[in-house]
């Protein structure tokens, strides 16, 4: 018997959308484009493993919030030099990253992250848990606007082109050290505003993580201030 993939309940189960409406809607246009069906361009993608319990009360509050979080700071383009002092709350950010990682897991074919790392870390994204079940880092940087060059503007193109597309990625590393050390590595991108979400393995120690830490926030070009709730 099928069950809900959050609590486990035998349902009546609903369609959740990988991408929650608010994100397709504001972009203006539905298209969401799968690299593991080799790049086959779709409507929005969904999942139908969910409860209405989980997916109308205690998913929708996370989307929410970051339907908020879009309002205040996603939907905006960022010029640069990057002047934005991004505050929000670090679980329920971390708690709906996790729900869109999982989501996306369940949809996607091919090789991914395991389902395991996810199912463990449900009561977390439930709001039963008060922390992830595995260290984690959330990394925000941005990607500023970008001036046309004289070709492209010649060719009828805006003179300024903004980031207006979300993704999903999984994150590779190199390195049997730093690959030993991360259990799971996602990115996802909403306009100018991209996340990595890494959870470590619990082995690794506070110095290791520190200096791996460390690394992955060089790799923006753009970075924010961030004050975390
Ligand atoms: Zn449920």
């Amino acid at each position: 018997m099928r069950v809900c993939a959050y609590c486990k309940s035998p349902g009546p189960l609903t369609r959740e959308e990988i991408f929650p409406k608010f994100l397709s809607e504001k972009v203006g246009y539905t298209t969401f484009v799968d690299q593991t069906r080799d790049g086959a361009v779709f409507g929005p993608v969904t999942v139908r493993d969910v409860c209405s319990q989980c997916n109308g009360v205690r998913l929708s509050e996370l989307d929410n919030y970051v339907a908020s979080l879009y309002r205040d700071y996603f939907s905006k383009p960022v010029d640069a030099p990057v002047d934005i002092l991004f505050q929000y709350n670090y679980h329920l950010l971390t708690r709906w990253l996790l729900k869109a990682f999982y989501n996306s897991a369940r949809a996607r074919r091919g090789n991914g992250p395991s389902r395991d790392l996810f199912e463990k870390n449900v009561p977390y994204i439930l709001g039963e848990r008060d922390d992830p079940c595995i260290p984690t880092l959330v990394s925000v940087g941005v990607t500023t606007s970008s001036v046309a060059s004289e070709t492209e503007k010649a060719l009828g193109m805006p003179s300024v082109f903004h980031p207006f597309v979300h993704k999903f990625g999984d994150l590779g590393f190199c390195g049997s050290r730093v690959a030993d050390a991360v259990v799971l590595s996602q990115f996802l991108s909403i306009n100018s505003f991209s996340f990595i979400f890494v959870g470590f393995s619990d082995v690794i120690e506070a110095p290791d993580r520190a200096e791996i830490t460390k690394g992955l926030n060089e790799v923006w070009l753009s970075k924010v201030a961030v004050k975390r709730a």
